[in-house]
């Protein structure tokens, strides 16, 4: 399902441009507008959903194929020195797009706790 308000769905529907990384008929990932780190890549599923507290279990699949596409995209990018996969859900924790994204940030060191 495409939403007709959502951001995230407008740049699936090509409404909105945005830098693809990847693509295929359930998934989408493209470079963050506002990058936190040299690499800072958003991957989300095409199916609209809102955070990860609204994920059923018959979505796993999707989810499974968020984290092997971060994970061949960070292969590419060479971030052989680390990286950080992020789900911001709700308030707390900054969630600004509700479009399930995950974030792929690399190309620099991290700190822990994030803040
Ligand atoms: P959240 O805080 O919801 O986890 O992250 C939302 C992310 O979406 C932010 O890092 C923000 O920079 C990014 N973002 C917001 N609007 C756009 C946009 O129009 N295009 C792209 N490429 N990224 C966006
Ligand atoms: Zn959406």
């Amino acid at each position: 399902m495409v939403t007709k308000e959502c951001l995230f769905c407008k740049i699936i529907k090509k409404e909105i441009p945005s830098k693809a990384e990847y693509e295929d008929d359930e998934m989408l990932a493209f470079d963050d507008v506002n990058p936190q780190a040299p690499t800072h890549i958003l991957i989300i599923p095409k199916k609209h959903i809102e955070q990860v507290a609204d994920i059923s279990e018959t979505d796993a699949e999707i989810v499974g194929k968020l984290v092997l596409i971060a994970r061949k995209l960070a292969a590419k990018r060479k971030l052989e020195k680390g990286y950080r996969l992020v789900f911001n859900n709700g308030p707390h924790a900054g969630q600004a797009v509700y479009h399930l994204h995950l974030h792929l940030l690399g190309g620099r060191k991290f700190v822990w706790p994030p803040g």
